[in-house]
């Protein structure tokens, strides 16, 4: 009998990843459980017709359902718009469904043995965790010409405060940055909140001796929220939370056997994110759930749509795409919805999915790309249809 649940949204996209979407549901997903979901197309050529708006409804169904899995989308540029004959250069779809749900990106590397990190003492994956608003990705900058006096001015309903940034001599340059309160406190519940729900530590890394109250202000308000809404829950599950430097955190990371979530600034986690996913091996192993302060998931691959692979497919030729990270995408969604309702029987299909996945590739079968990074006799490489084939016989067995 085939396990039963609520619904959840469900995003399908673009490429090869659609293309891996349909088989992965064929094949590993629709003959155990009665799949159950609200279906948007978020393919390009759907958004286009739609104005884009089939995004904003997806976004409103992951904030109605609770819970959504999403394929990789193409964020349109100019020479998408020729290929596909777009209206409008449409916005990342990633970046609406982010600001739609006020939303903090959690990455984190799927990891087997067969797969050893540039880090020889990662045992653990580590979840890494980018504040997505403000500071330099919001900034104001100008160049300055010549000699004159650079001033920082705000004007408020008390007011103006004005303080000298630097008297010019000659040419430079300058950058007004900001970041708000209430955004520092949603991220800062999401990390506290995702920390608890994986039952690891939390860091917190800035340069607060430097900026003091810059960087100051985000360590203040983690500290805050910690005290008063979360210090309690993390001593009852064992778990802490620290903050420290920036320059230590990157140190004691390095050095670390894995096993926590690591929240950066904006900057820090854009360059850090690709620091450990590419430490950890591939992309095409890191998965990436978008959580909300009001407890709203949706989990994705990290990677794209792999283009490169969709053109050859397109030729008629046999890929050898990766699914795993997409496929963790459909079984951390589905973990998420037997948690939040209770039911055990789709928690425990999500956790012998993943198992099957993992004991595949252990089991030496695996795709071109793990293949690459591999060593050992026995390993065989498949193209993606007999990967996910050799999963569902793990599956049934
Ligand atoms: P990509 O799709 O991640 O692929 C880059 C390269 O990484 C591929 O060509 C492939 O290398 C390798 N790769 C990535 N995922 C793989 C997998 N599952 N299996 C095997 N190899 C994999 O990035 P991109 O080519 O820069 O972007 C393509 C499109 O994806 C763009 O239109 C972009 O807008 C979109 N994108 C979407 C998201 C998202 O929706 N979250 C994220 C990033 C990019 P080889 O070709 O060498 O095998
Ligand atoms: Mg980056």
């Amino acid at each position: 009998m085939k396990i039963k649940m609520n619904p959840i949204a469900e995003l399908d996209g673009d490429e090869m990843t659609r293309i891996l979407w349909r088989q992965i549901k064929e094949t590993l997903l629709e003959p155990f459980v009665e799949l159950n979901t609200e279906y948007y197309d978020l393919g390009l050529p759907h958004r286009d017709e739609t104005g884009d708006k089939v995004t904003v409804e997806a976004a409103e169904a992951i904030r109605r359902l609770h819970v959504g899995v999403k394929c990789a989308t193409i964020t349109p540029n100019a020479q998408r718009m020729e290929e596909y004959k777009l209206h409008s250069l449409w916005k990342s779809p990633n970046a609406t469904i982010r600001a739609a749900l006020d939303g903090t990106v959690f990455r984190t590397p799927i990891v087997t043995s067969r797969i050893k990190p540039y880090v020889r003492g990662w045992v653990k994956p580590i979840t890494i965790a980018r504040h997505a608003y403000g500071d330099i990705y919001k900034a104001v900058e100008m160049k300055v010409p010549g000699p004159g006096k650079a001033e920082l001015v705000f004007t408020g309903e008390g007011g103006e405060q004005r303080q000298e940034i630097f008297t010019f001599k000659g040419s430079g340059i300058l950058q007004g940055i900001h970041n708000r309160d209430d955004s520092i406190e949603s991220f800062a519940r999401a990390c506290f909140g995702y920390a608890l729900g994986r039952g690891e530590d939390l860091w917190f890394s800035a340069k607060d001796t430097i900026s003091k109250v810059y960087d100051g202000n985000f360590r203040e308000i983690f500290q805050r929220i910690y005290e008063t809404e979360y210090r309690a829950a993390f001593e009852e599950k064992g778990i802490s939370y620290f903050y420290t430097l920036i320059d230590d955190a990157v140190a004691r990371v390095i050095r670390s056997e894995g096993g926590f979530v690591w929240a950066t600034k904006n900057y820090d986690g854009d360059v850090m994110s690709d620091m450990i996913s590419t430490a950890f091996g591939s992309l095409a192993m890191m998965t990436s759930v978008l959580v909300s302060p009001e407890g709203n998931y949706e989990y994705e691959a990290a990677h794209g749509t792999v283009t490169r692979h969709y053109y050859r497919h397109l030729k008629g030729e046999k890929t050898s795409t990766n699914p795993v990270a997409t496929i963790f995408a459909w079984s951390g969604a589905l973990r998420k919805r037997g948690e939040l309702d209770g039911n055990e029987a789709l928690a425990a299909f999500a956790d012998k999915l993943e198992k099957a996945v993992l004991d595949t590739i252990e089991g030496g079968v695996m795709t071109a790309d793990l293949a690459a990074l591999c060593q050992g006799e026995d390993v065989r490489r498949a193209d993606t249809e007999g990967f996910l084939r050799a999963i569902r016989m793990k599956l049934e067995a």
